[in-house]
């Protein structure tokens, strides 16, 4: 064997025994590890049989056993560069169909069958027979129609997977980057070396290929061992950051923009990468058009802010997280939640809760919360405080006469008619079926009575026109004011007025009483 055959031999033994360690070591290693490693191994696998079979057909002494040794090698090197792939698109976290990876394993397959049956038809190999000049172990050949399909696919897979890596280059955070290099290479490596090789610019008559294949497991290998290929996997980590709901926003130490997410750049669609480096304030200044309500600091906070974005309102929810870098620096996560419908379900709710269905205004709870408050404040500050229970007369009748809906209908106009006559600070609420109260901080029982009369007097001469007739009620009220300087609760002072207002109905109703005492 020439010292030439011997460096060569050297060269593809290094490359295969590298391939066989690294698949070895990622077989022991796999379940430390994700489950990239399940391709990497099988990818390392066609390597090491593609180097070996080649490193035997180095060493052969006739064409019989060049023969032999190439169909060994075809075993593995036509599964080589779809399996390398494979194993780039899962890397970058590209979800991989069983279909597809079938699908690129059945042409190497086929290159197989046909590299093993040539003898029998040619297609692979027009010509595959000793260099005439050269001699054992060199091959003259002449390629045929198989030769150059599996050519042209094992080609696109190198490239495909090196255009993929390339095109996550800006997406990948700097500290990932070698990872992404060693891979571009791992790629790159040989499918120039092949081009050089088919254009004659290689040592002629055997395969470099597998001569150079120790540099890029070399390169693999370093990613393994000192940045963590398999256990950090930085695209599949963007995956992640970018398939998260909210909107995240990452600063550095000094608040400056360095990332954002997908679902941010949705939220805020001037979001660009060129605003990395800017100041937050700044690109919050673009986004929402004011400076940042909030202060930044290390204090993590939970605020909610409104903003208004193309005519329709957004209501988020704003939460900073403070983000320990490995090298002590502190930066922050800003991250929003769009609650716009939580919030209008809240405000639906609290609405629900507080106001009467059909009439829109207060109901009964929403009507003791307030009035005790301001009954309380007018005890503080020693104002009169008087309370008005309105009670419509005969309703009973107009339902019975018209209908439940038309007395819907005359529950509304008189609450309508009422509400014109009151002002800002009084406390107007349906009390009951066809009863509403009125609570009036800082007014005497004179003014009261003034006012239910008003009421009286709006009711009675607003007649409600509907379809079945123009119908007309009256209104009786009961009129109470606090006693200053006595504890008196305000169930108490309702039970004055209902007394007062039960006397209005004895009376003959459509009247104003005042509470009189017992
Ligand atoms: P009075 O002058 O003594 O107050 O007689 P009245 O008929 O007004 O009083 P009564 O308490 O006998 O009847 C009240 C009626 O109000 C009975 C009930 O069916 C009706 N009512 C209560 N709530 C509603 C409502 O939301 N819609 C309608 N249409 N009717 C209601
Ligand atoms: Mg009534
Ligand atoms: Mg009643």
């Amino acid at each position: 064997m020439s010292s030439q055959i011997t460096a060569y031999v050297a060269l593809v033994c290094t490359s295969g025994v590298l391939n066989l360690y690294l698949c070895l070591y990622a077989f022991v290693k796999r379940y430390y590890y994700t489950n990239i490693s399940n391709l990497f191994i099988f990818y390392t696998v066609s390597i090491t049989i593609y180097c070996f079979g080649s490193a035997f057909g180095l060493m052969a002494t006739t064409l019989e056993q060049i023969k032999f040794w190439t169909i060994i090698e075809y075993i593995g090197m036509p599964f080589a560069p779809p399996l390398g792939l494979l194993f780039v698109m899962r890397y970058l976290g590209m979800k991989i169909k069983k279909k597809w990876c079938i699908a690129l394993l059945v042409l190497p397959f086929v290159t197989f069958v046909m590299v093993a049956t040539n003898d029998f038809h040619h297609l692979f190999y027009r010509k595959l027979e000793v260099d005439p000049i050269l001699g054992v172990p060199y091959i003259h050949q002449e390629i045929g129609i198989w030769y150059m399909i599996h050519g042209v696919f094992i080609f696109s897979c190198m490239f495909v997977a090196f255009l993929l890596v390339l095109s996550n280059w800006k997406e990948t955070a700097k500290v990932y980057r070698p990872q992404l290099i060693s891979l571009m290479c791992g790629q790159l490596v040989p499918m120039l070396t092949a081009f050089l090789y088919l254009i004659g610019m290689t040592p002629p008559g055997i395969d470099p290929v597998p001569m150079v294949l120790w540099l890029s497991s070399l390169l693999y290998l370093w990613s393994i061992r000192s940045s963590r290929m398999f256990t950090i996997m930085p695209i599949a980590k963007d995956a992640i950051f970018n398939s998260i709901n909210d909107g995240v926003i990452v600063l550095d130490e000094s608040y400056r923009v360095i990332e954002y997410n997908h679902s941010c750049k949705k939220m805020f669609p001037q979001l660009t990468k060129s605003m990395f480096g800017m100041d937050f304030d700044d690109v919050w200044c673009v986004l929402s058009g004011d400076s940042f309500p909030f202060e930044l600091d290390t204090t993590e906070f939970s605020r909610e802010i409104e903003l208004t974005a193309n005519q329709s309102k957004h209501i988020y929810q704003i939460r900073t997280s403070v983000l320990q870098h490995v090298n002590n620096c502190k930066g922050l996560l800003i991250i929003f939640t769009e609650i716009t419908e939580l919030k209008r379900l809240q405000i639906e709710l609290e609405r629900q809760a507080y106001y009467d269905e059909l009439t829109q205004i207060f109901n009964r709870r929403a009507f003791f919360q307030k009035c005790e408050q301001q009954f309380a404040a007018a005890k503080e500050f020693s104002l009169p405080f008087t309370v008005i229970l309105i009670d419509i007369d005969y309703f009973k009748k107009v339902n019975d006469t018209y209908g439940h809906d038309v007395g819907d209908q005359l529950l509304m106009h008189v609450v309508n008619v009422c509400q014109r006559q009151l002002e800002e600070g009084m406390l107007f609420a349906r009390y009951g079926g066809e009863e509403f109260v009125l609570a009036l901080k800082g007014s005497t029982v004179l003014e009261g009575e003034a006012l239910a009369n008003q009421l009286r007097q709006q009711v009675e001469t607003q007649a409600l026109v509907t379809d079945e007739g123009v119908i007309s009620v009256t209104l009786s009220s009961g009129v109470v004011e606090a006693t200053k300087g006595e504890e008196e609760t305000l169930y108490q002072l309702l039970n004055k007025a209902d007394k007062a207002l039960y006397s209005a109905k004895r009376e003959g109703r459509n009247q104003v009483h005042v509470y009189v005492g017992a």
